[in-house]
């Protein structure tokens, strides 16, 4: 009867996902009659329309503080150019009552038009709602991934996804799954860090959180996957610069979190400024075509990003004229174009049609995609959104799961003589650059583009010396900066004040930047920030050396002084509470690097470099960071022991079950992440030291033990060979989990290729 009922139990599991995928493609079949029907009746115009995407600058009153949109400006865009999308702000962040105003405006525009096709409002909401005052911002993709929590990665999506819906618009240009490879490229804080497994495992848990299970209902929104692919490894470091990489590395490196974010369903792409290669990736009608729908099987829309068929002409040169630009992106594979700030593509690209140089099949491909995205966003039905839906917005209950976002990401790399955590009735001196401005915490992308009027627009969130008086009292805390981001300020007061407390709370690193603007000649935190260290160093006092920056600048000897060192990265509205709360022992950190932390400018590998040390780690070729990837301690301890593995030898189609027992060997209750590596010893091809294949986060009261199960396939431990094709090779592996490791081996029936093809 039991075995029955079982029996009974699994094929109900097993048929109702079945059921469900069915119902799906049927609705979807359904959804896509209806979009052809819509699409046989539009005119080549209100087609191309469709794909043309301005900015709002472009249909607002310009230099009008507060914002308006212009009425002619919107009338001439949707009843001349029909245009289907309109992105971001000019200035800064709006109440939800103005972007209540705007999003109504351009709908009832829309509305106006001989179809009724809304318009698609996008935005970046990259760390929460950008450009809604009031609303929740979490720390930084960079800050994310150093929790290795997928579950606060998907809560947050989840709260974005609300927040943005609550500013009535439909459409993030979230997640960056780009690979955070080298600490010079500025948008790296935008990254989920340098793993590939990270970046990939992270990425497609905000992605289910931004989407929910239906994008139509009123609180998903569209995610969009970006910038694909390749943009985040150019040569120079510099944004927007070449990129050089072969493709058995892109493949390797680079596509994994796009091709695991078009499993979990993203919507929409946007993609590479940038060129590789020598070939720009909106002219790439293999990477847009052939890889991304014929391998990938992406059906959502293609985005540019930012002017970038202008820019196939005057900045790449490869299009003699505009028009051709317009030609071969739309026909390498491009569905929506972010001009922005004119109508020049609708023009060409109307011609082209005309002139048959693009095929109307290609036009009804991209339409087709952009106006069934519309439909499932449920925006023929409810093009903005009821005000008295999102009672949440802002909440404390949002809050919190920011807080606690940034307080598993802050990094404790060193604790020297458990000086942290201090004791609240400490005199502390703060000082530092990054101190005092909220701009340290959040990063770019934060209430306007550059982030630089957090200050005045974060009202009521703490910057790092305003949650320590907080914390403690004010009248055990003295503040002095010392030194700006890269000038000294009055040093002599500040190391006055140190010979008068007993720590010191160094806070260094960077300002908020975005993209370009965020380019640097030297990854070395400038002189007098270090200056200010050393200085301090001589009174003898611990120093607390706190690092708030978006990417790991270069400070070894400013850290060789400290006592204990804190990565916060950028790590949002709460980072400075988060801090204070760790500072003083009211949590307990529990962040890893999710990125390596160079010791030298001229050193910049990755933790899943070749096996060039061979061992010796006096080999000028090493891996010897400041801090490797994967590296944070906690307040209590941690052992790990009896790691078993289920076999000796992996088969195809076998999983490895492999167990783990981690115990809390400290006084204080703590999270710790699990993480899992292997290494294949030899291979075709020169195999990386060692990947991570796996990670779990676990909570541990003091003496509690608890056993880690982890499920390794044989294709977790696959490469790209030098033909390009993934293959798992038969060979000998190395397991590790903490000081842990198990040998095993893969046998399988296939030979290596060995072909040597470069
Ligand atoms: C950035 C994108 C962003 C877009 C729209 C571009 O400059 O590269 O990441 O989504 O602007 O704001």
């Amino acid at each position: 009867m039991r075995r029955i009922f079982i029996i009974t139990i699994s094929i109900i599991f097993l048929a109702v996902p079945t059921l469900m995928a069915q119902q799906k493609k049927e609705a979807s079949s359904a959804l896509d009659k209806k979009v052809d029907a819509l699409i046989a009746k539009m005119t080549l115009e209100e087609k191309v329309g469709q794909m043309t995407e301005v900015t709002s600058d472009v249909v607002s009153k310009s230099n009008t503080d507060p914002h308006q949109l212009d009425p002619d400006k919107l009338k001439e865009a949707i009843m001349k150019y029909h245009v289907g999308s309109i992105l971001n702000v000019t200035g800064h962040a709006y109440d939800r009552k103005h972007w209540y105003e705007v999003i109504s405006q351009i709908q009832a525009a829309a509305d106006k038009d001989r179809l009724k096709i809304p318009v698609i409002y996008g935005i970046d909401a990259i760390h929460g709602v950008t450009y809604t005052l009031g609303s929740t911002l979490f720390p930084q993709e960079i800050a994310m991934a150093a929790t290795f929590n997928k579950e606060i990665a998907h809560q947050a999506g989840e709260i974005t996804a609300y927040e943005t819906r609550a500013s009535y618009i439909p459409w993030n240009y979230s997640p960056v799954l780009d690979l955070g490879k080298s600490p010079l490229w500025p948008r790296i804080y935008e990254t989920f860090g340098e793993d590939p497994y990270l970046v990939k495992t992270m990425g497609a848990s905000i992605i289910k959180g931004y989407q929910g299970n239906d994008i139509g209902d009123k609180y998903h929104v569209a995610a969009c996957m970006k910038h694909y692919l390749g943009y985040s490894y150019p040569l120079s470091g510099k944004d927007r610069t070449p990129a050089w990489i072969p493709d058995r590395y892109m493949r390797e490196y680079f596509l994994p979190p796009f091709a695991e974010a078009v499993k979990a369903g993203a919507k929409t792409l946007m993609i590479n400024s940038g060129e590789i290669n020598g070939v720009p990736i909106h002219a790439s009608k293999y990477m847009l075509t052939d890889v991304l729908r014929g391998e990938l099987h992406f059906d959502g829309i293609a985005v540019t990003d930012w002017r970038d068929i202008q820019y196939l002409h005057d900045r790449h040169h490869i299009a003699a004229t505009q028009k051709d630009a317009v030609m071969i992106a739309v026909n390498a594979g491009v569905d929506m174009s972010m001009v922005p700030y004119d109508y020049t593509f609708f023009t060409y690209l109307v011609e082209l049609v005309n002139e048959g140089k693009v095929p109307m099949s290609r036009i009804n491909e991209a339409v087709h995609r952009i106006l069934k995205v519309k439909y499932e966003l449920g925006l023929f039905k409810s093009p903005v959104g009821n005000p008295d839906d999102y009672p949440k917005f802002g909440s404390d209950e949002f809050r919190s799961v920011s807080l606690q976002a940034a307080s598993e990401a802050i990094t404790l790399l060193k604790n020297n003589n458990n000086v942290l955590p201090l004791k609240k009735n400490s005199k502390i001196l703060v000082t530092g650059p990054t101190a005092n401005t909220l701009r340290s915490l959040d990063g770019g992308w934060s209430y306007n583009w550059q982030g630089d009027l957090a200050d005045q627009l974060a009202v009521g969130k703490n910057t790092i010396l305003k949650a320590i008086q907080q914390k403690i009292g004010k009248e055990n805390v003295t503040y002095q900066p010392g030194a700006s981001f890269d000038q000294l300020q009055n040093i002599d007061d500040a190391v006055s004040a140190a010979k008068n407390a007993d720590a010191i709370v160094l806070c260094l690193g960077e300002l908020s930047y975005t993209e370009n603007v965020g380019n640097i000649d030297d990854l070395s935190i400038p002189a007098a920030q270090t200056q200010l260290a050393i200085e301090l160093a001589k009174t003898g006092k611990p120093i607390i050396l706190v690092l708030a920056e978006g990417r790991p600048r270069i400070v070894t000897e400013a850290e060789s002084h400290s006592a204990a060192t804190l990565m916060t990265y950028f790590s949002g509205n709460e980072g400075g509470d988060a801090l204070a709360n760790i500072l003083f022992g009211d949590a307990n950190p529990s962040g890893k690097l999710s990125i390596t932390y160079p010791r030298y400018t001229n050193s910049l590998n990755n933790y899943y470099r070749k096996n060039l040390e061979n061992g010796n780690p006096d080999d000028k070729h090493g891996y010897n960071p400041l801090y490797e990837f994967g590296y944070g301690l906690s307040y209590t301890t941690f052992s790990y022991s009896n790691l078993h593995i289920s076999k000796p030898d992996l088969k195809s189609g076998e999983t490895l079950s492999v167990t783990i027992d981690v115990k809390n060997t400290g006084q204080l209750e703590g999270k710790e992440s699990v993480l899992l590596y292997t290494s294949q010893l030899y291979a075709s091809i020169a195999p990386d030291t060692k990947r991570l294949r796996a990670y779990d986060k676990i909570d541990l009261k003091p003496g509690e033990t608890k056993t880690v199960t982890f499920k390794i396939t044989p294709e977790d431990l696959a490469f790209v060979n030098d033909v390009s094709k993934t293959v798992t090779e038969a060979g000998d592996f190395k397991l590790m989990i903490g000081d842990q490791t198990a040998d095993f081996k893969y046998i399988s029936n296939e030979t290596p290729s060995r072909t040597g093809k470069l």
